[in-house]
C-alpha cells in the first residue's frame, strides 16, 4: 500500500534533490577558489610589470653611461686638436664642436641623474610588492586548504547519496522508474508531486479530474498531470501540527453548496464520482485519461 501511495518515488525524488543540490554546491566552490588566488594573482602580475620596468631603466642607464663614456673620449680628442689647429678657421670648427660634445654630455649626465632617481623609485617599489605579495601568498594558502578540505566533502556526500540513490532505487517498480527517469531526464527537479487538499497538483497546481483524484488517493495506478506530466502522489497522512489547520476545512463555507464536490475526499466513491461527472462531464474525463495513456506511451518510447 505504501508503494502505490507513490511514497518510494517521493523517497527517490528527495534523494535525487540531495544529489542535484551536492553537485551544485561541488560547482560553487570554483568561484571561490578564485576569489581566494585573486589578489595574490593581481600582486603577482603588478610584480611582473614592476620588473620588467626596473630591468628596462637599467638598460637605459648602461646605454647612457658608455655614450658617457665615448663622448668623454671625443672631448678629450677634441682638447689636443685644439692645441695642434693651423689656422682660426680651423680652430672656429674645433670649438664648436668641442662645445657641440659638451652640451651633449651635460644632458647625459641630467638624464643619468633623473634615470638614477627613478631606478631607485623603482626598487623601493618592488620591495614593497615583493613584500605584499609574499603576505598574499601566505594568506591564501590555508584558505586554498580549507576550500579543499570542504569541497572534499561535499564530494564524499555525493557519493553517499548516489549509492543511496541506488539502492533505493532497486526497491522501486521498474516501469514506474523507467517513467520518473524520462521525466527528470529533461532536466526538471519535480517528477512527482502531491495531490493538494483541494485536488489540484502541487506542482503547477493544475485542476485533477475528480475521477484521477480518487484514483491518486487510492493509489491504484499512476497517474499524471495532464498540464505539467509530473507523477501525482497521495498527500502523506495527516499526522500533527503543519496540516492541523485542514480539520476545520477552511474552503467549505458555511453558505455554500457549491464547493460538496471539493470537500474530503474520505467520502464514498459513488458520490464523488457521480459529482465528477456532473461537473467535469463523462467524457471529458475519459478523454483526459487518453492523453495521459498517450504521455506515458511517449515516456516509454523515448526510454
Ligand atoms: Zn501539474
Amino acid at each position: 500500500m505504501t508503494e502505490q501511495r507513490r511514497t518510494g518515488l517521493k523517497e527517490l525524488q528527495k534523494l535525487d534533490i540531495n544529489i542535484r543540490e551536492a553537485r551544485q554546491r561541488i560547482q560553487d566552490f570554483d568561484p571561490l577558489f578564485a576569489e581566494v588566488e585573486e589578489p595574490a594573482l593581481v600582486l603577482e602580475s603588478e610584480l611582473g610589470t614592476s620588473r620588467t620596468r626596473l630591468k628596462e631603466m637599467m638598460l637605459e642607464e648602461r646605454r647612457l653611461e658608455s655614450s658617457t663614456e665615448e663622448r668623454k673620449d671625443r672631448l678629450k680628442r677634441l682638447d689636443e686638436r685644439v692645441a695642434s689647429v693651423r689656422n682660426l678657421r680651423e680652430e672656429a670648427a674645433v670649438t664648436a664642436e668641442l662645445e657641440m660634445v659638451r652640451r651633449a654630455l651635460q644632458n647625459d649626465e641630467q638624464e643619468a641623474l633623473t634615470l638614477m632617481d627613478q631606478v631607485r623609485k623603482g626598487e623601493e617599489r618592488l620591495a614593497e610588492l615583493e613584500e605584499s605579495s609574499a603576505e598574499a601568498n601566505a594568506l591564501v594558502e590555508p584558505q586554498r586548504e580549507e576550500l579543499i578540505t570542504q569541497r572534499a566533502k561535499a564530494k564524499k556526500d555525493l557519493e553517499d547519496f548516489e549509492r543511496e540513490r541506488e539502492q533505493f532505487a532497486g526497491g522501486i517498480d521498474p516501469a514506474e522508474l523507467r517513467i520518473y527517469d524520462a521525466i527528470r531526464r529533461g532536466g526538471r527537479w519535480a517528477a512527482v508531486s502531491e495531490l493538494t487538499e483541494d485536488g489540484a497538483c502541487g506542482n503547477c497546481f493544475g485542476v485533477v479530474p475528480l475521477q484521477f483524484q480518487n484514483e491518486i488517493r487510492h493509489g491504484d495506478s499512476l497517474i499524471r498531470c495532464e498540464a505539467c506530466g509530473v507523477i501525482l502522489a497521495a498527500p502523506e497522512p495527516v499526522v500533527e501540527g503543519a496540516e492541523g489547520d485542514s480539520d476545520d476545512e477552511p474552503e467549505v463555507a458555511p453558505d455554500s453548496d457549491e464547493t460538496e464536490a471539493e470537500s474530503e475526499p474520505a467520502g464514498d466513491d459513488a458520490d464523488v464520482e457521480a459529482d465528477a461527472d456532473e461537473e467535469e462531464g463523462a467524457s471529458a474525463a475519459a478523454a483526459g485519461e487518453a492523453a495521459s495513456d498517450a504521455e506515458d506511451q511517449e515516456e516509454e518510447e523515448e526510454v
